[in-house]
Parts: structure tokens; sequence; C-alpha cells
């Protein structure tokens, strides 16, 4: 163990919280020497055993989900609505869908080669050994012990290293894995800083990281001098657009919640939002009224409420420098614009109007309650400025649904969802990746499962042709005979020219 340990500070109250030890290389070193002797046991199981395991996990996690959520809540500084409701709620949909689609997306399949035809090709997938995730402070389950779902469900044993920001759910629910009957090896969390992450990606058989696109792109460039796997969820600067014709105060209340959950804290959120000249004025004044109506305050302090404290009071300073850069080069403070008084990392939700391409709010990722709208022509214009940005992460689209429709074929973005807002992460179904700088590969969906295994394509003589595939197999091989050229040629013309295509009807 090294170093000072992590103190864990309420983004609420600025009052510690708890404290970690950093367990530093040395802990990652002996956490990836356990996983790696219990993998093969947590492979060799059943698909059925290990999603029984993740049940009994799920089962432990409901059943202390008020401890869970006032952990989550006391270091994120988030709502408890958006604690259960999105990242509990997320982390039992996870295990149920990886559970079921495991069997189907990872069972062996045979190939029939055109070719070779009296092979047959068997695809088995097994999987990496080790998977490393590494999990940023925003959401403490859904991108920390959620990414470890798919990995486990794919035979991998896992190990997690949370930000030093929000270790503690993460710790906690380590601990649940235990206390269900789990294999402790098969599933664990150490805790550290960044030198711990850059430890476990030094050894781990592949890499989850969800972060920064700065650490990312180091991240990325380690495994890559190392050949593991590597996927990555990173920044986004997510686009909504409404057209004409959109159904206004929908678009303005789904505008509001996705600029200002987790008080924008969410790589997926709203971060632009371009409307179009007809409609502009109306939207710009729903979405102010809406904004203004917003619930601030500490988590525990009265009733529900819409927005929490800023997690890392590093992204406070970003959303005040987005602030005075986009009002000095023209834009205006529609709402909001300011910090709260008071000891916790408190800043109002801030729309701004009158928003232009070259202000770094525009560009810059700003991951904060602070959204900018900008006025536009037309839906080209739209389209034309949504995708003059590095990211590509998420995007929606209001308006009439062909319309819309259309508008989203065109974005230069891994995902796009219509007339709504944020929910396409619980679609689980399917995979959800960045383009450009947003990241590399997928969670969720079948590719999630495959992308944490390795295949193995075994090639055999196929059933009933076994003296064919020998006689083939004689003739291929030294010594070459000039008589199997010649065939090979016929042959060749035969399959790939004119003759085949004849018998057929088309072409091979
Ligand atoms: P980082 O990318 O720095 O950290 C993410 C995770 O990586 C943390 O667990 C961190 O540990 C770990 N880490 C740090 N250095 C290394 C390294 N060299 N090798 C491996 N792992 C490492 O993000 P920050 O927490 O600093 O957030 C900064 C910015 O990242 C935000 O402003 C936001 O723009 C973006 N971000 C994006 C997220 C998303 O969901 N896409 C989520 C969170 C942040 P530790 O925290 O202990 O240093």
């Amino acid at each position: 163990m090294s170093a000072q340990p992590i103190r864990v500070l309420s983004p609420a109250t600025g009052a510690e919280v708890a404290s970690v030890p950093d367990e530093g290389r040395d802990g990652v070193a002996a956490a990836v020497a356990r996983a790696r002797s219990a993998g093969p046991g947590w492979a060799a199981l059943s698909y059925e055993r290990r999603f029984a395991a993740l049940r009994r996990f799920r089962d432990a996690v409901l059943d202390a989900s008020e401890t869970v959520v006032d952990t989550l809540v006391a270091e994120s500084g988030k709502p408890r609505h958006e604690a259960e409701g999105i990242e509990l709620l997320y982390l039992c949909e996870l295990i149920r869908f990886m559970g079921r689609a495991a069997p189907r997306a990872l069972k062996e399949e045979t190939r029939r080669p055109f070719l070779f035809a009296t092979k047959s090709t068997r695809l088995v997938r097994r999987p990496l050994g080790v998977v490393g995730v590494i999990g940023p402070w925003n959401f403490p389950i859904l991108n920390n012990a959620g990414d470890a779902i798919a990995p486990l469900m794919a035979g991998n044993a896992v190990v997690l290293k949370p930000s030093e920001v929000t270790p503690l759910t993460s710790v906690l629910l380590a601990r649940l894995w235990r206390e269900a009957g789990n294999s402790p090896a098969v599933f664990q969390v150490v805790t550290g800083r960044g030198e711990a992450g850059a430890a476990l990606v030094d050894t781990a058989d592949g890499i989850m990281f969800t972060g920064s696109v700065a650490t990312g792109r180091r991240v990325a460039a380690r495994a890559g001098e190392r050949l593991v796997p590597c996927v990555t969820e990173l920044g986004g600067k997510s686009p909504l657009i409404v057209l004409a014709g959109a159904d206004l105060p929908r678009a303005a209340r789904a505008a509001a919640w996705s600029s200002f959950i987790h008080s924008g804290q969410v790589c997926i959120r709203t971060e632009r939002i371009f409307v179009e000249e007809p409609v502009a004025d109306e939207f710009q004044a729903l979405l102010a009224r809406r904004v203004t109506e917003l619930v601030q305050r500490a988590p525990g302090d009265g009733p529900t409420h819409d927005l929490g404290a800023v997690t890392f009071p590093h992204q406070l300073e970003i959303v005040e420098r987005q602030i005075a850069d986009a009002v000095e080069k023209g834009a205006r403070v529609a709402t909001g614009g300011d910090r709260f008084a008071g000891p916790g990392n408190f800043f109002r939700p801030t729309v701004l109007s009158g928003a232009r391409p070259e202000m770094a709010v525009m560009r810059e990722e700003t991951f904060g309650p602070l959204v900018p709208v900008m006025r536009v022509k037309d839906a080209e214009e739209a389209v034309r400025l949504a995708n003059e940005s590095r990211f590509g992460l998420n995007a929606s689209v209001f308006g009439p649904e062909a319309a819309a429709r259309s508008v989203a074929r065109r974005l230069e973005s891994g995902n796009v969802i219509v007339n709504d807002v944020l929910v396409n992460y619980f679609v689980v179904e399917a995979p959800f990746g960045g383009w450009k700088e947003s990241g590399l590969g997928a969670r969720h969906g079948a590719e999630a499962l495959r992308q944490w295994t390795r295949t193995t394509a075994i090639t055999l003589p196929r059933r009933g042709l076994g003296l064919v595939d020998r006689f083939v197999a004689s003739r291929l091989a030294f010594p070459y005979d000039p008589r199997v050229r010649g065939a090979l040629q016929r042959a060749m013309r035969f399959l790939y020219g004119t003759g085949l295509a004849r018998k057929l009807g088309r072409r091979p």
C-alpha cells in the first residue's frame, strides 16, 4: 500500500464522508494475480451459473439499496432520484440483458466455406482473462460496476478501479458481491489514484475505460503497445436539434432534463442546442421557463429535488470560463449564471442564448450545468454545425418524424434519439459507442459481450466428406504438380468467371 489515504469529500457540504486506502501499483498487481487464478474456474461455469451469480449480486444490491443510494448520493452530490432511478435501475436491467443475451451472443457457430467446401469451421469464443475496468466519478454504479457485467458474463474476472473522487459505492458493491456468496477474486475493487489505473492498464488482458479524452488517449496508447483490447467511452459535445414543426413544450422539457441531469456531468447529455429560426423564440422562452422552475438543493435537504451539487469542483471553473468567453463574444445569459453562496459546489443551471460556433462553449466539452442555444437558418445548417465537432457520442432531434429521421441519418454520431433524450442509453440491446474522439468500441448489445472474448476458429473436415477432403489436401501440398495447377486455373475460371454464373443464374 502506498501514499496518503484518499479522502472522499461531500460535494454538497465539503465535509469528509470517508477515506479509502490508495492501494497503488502493488494493490493492483495483487488483485490481478488473484483474478488470474480465479478466472479459469469462473470461465468454466455455464452461462446459467454465471447469470445466477449475477442475480444473487443484484438481489444483494436491491436488499441493500437504501445504503447503496445513501453512499452514492453522499459521494456524488446527485439527487436520490437519479441514484436510484438511473444508476440502480441500469445495473438491474444490464444484468437482465447480459444474462439472457450471453448464451446466444457467445454461442459456438459454424461457418461453411465456399471455396474449401470439404471443410467446416467452428467459431469458439473464449474470455480474455482479466478485464480491467477504470471508472469515472460521475456515475459510481453505471460506469463502474455496470461496466463489469458484460465482461463477467463473457467469462472474465474483473478488477475495477473507481475514480478517487467517488470510490465508496464501488467498494460497497464489491462487498455485496462477496456477501452474495460469489467468488471474491472474480470481481474486485482496488482503490487508488491515477497510478493504480495505469498499473491496471499495464497488466489486465482487456481494458474498459470511461473518462476524459486526454486520459483515454494515454490508456488506449498503452493498451495498443501491449496489444490488448481497449474500449473507451470519452467526452461528448452532443447536439440537440429542434426543427420547425416540433412539439416545442416536449422538446423544451426534454432539453432541460438532458442538459441539467446530474448538473450536466454526463457524457451523453445535451451540450449544444440548435433551433430552427421560425421556432427559436418560442422554444427559448419555454426552455428558460422550465429551467427556472428546477429545484436545486443539497441531498437530504427537504423533499425531491432536480439538481444537486457538482461532484468535481474543477467543473465549476470550466463553466465560469465558458460563460465569460461566450458573453464576451456576444452571448446572453438567459437563466442562471452564478454559484450559490455556501460550502458546497452548487452552480445554478445556466442557459446561454445567442451562441455562435466560435465560442468555447460550442466546441469544448463543458460537463457542467451550462447549455448554449444557437439559432440556425434550417436543418441543413443544424446538421453541418452539429457535425463540426471532434466528438460524436450522442444526439437528439425533435421535429416531425420524417424530417427528424432524415436529420438523424446525417449526424456523425454513434447514437441518435428522435423526439426524446438520453433514454437510448437504456436500450441495452443496442451497441452504444462513440465516433471520433468520443471513443472506441461499444458498451451494450451482443457486441459488448463479444468484445470481451477472443475467437478460435477451428477448421475441420466436413462430416461425410473426409475422403474428398484428404484427396484435396494431398493434391495441394508438396510436391507441386503441373496438372493440379492446370486444374486450379480451370476451377478458378469456372467458379469466379462466367461458368458457374451460367449454371446458377448469378455470379458468386
Ligand atoms: P480522467 O479521465 O482523468 O479519469 C478517469 C479515470 O481514469 C479515473 O478513475 C482516474 O483515476 C483514472 N486515471 C487517471 N489517470 C490514469 C492513467 N494514467 N491511467 C489509467 N487510469 C487513469 O477523468 P477526470 O476524473 O479527471 O475527469 C476530467 C474530465 O473527464 C471531465 O471534465 C470530463 O470532461 C471527462 N469525463 C468524462 C466522463 C464520461 O462519462 N465520458 C466521465 C468523467 C469525466 P483518478 O480519478 O483516481 O485519478
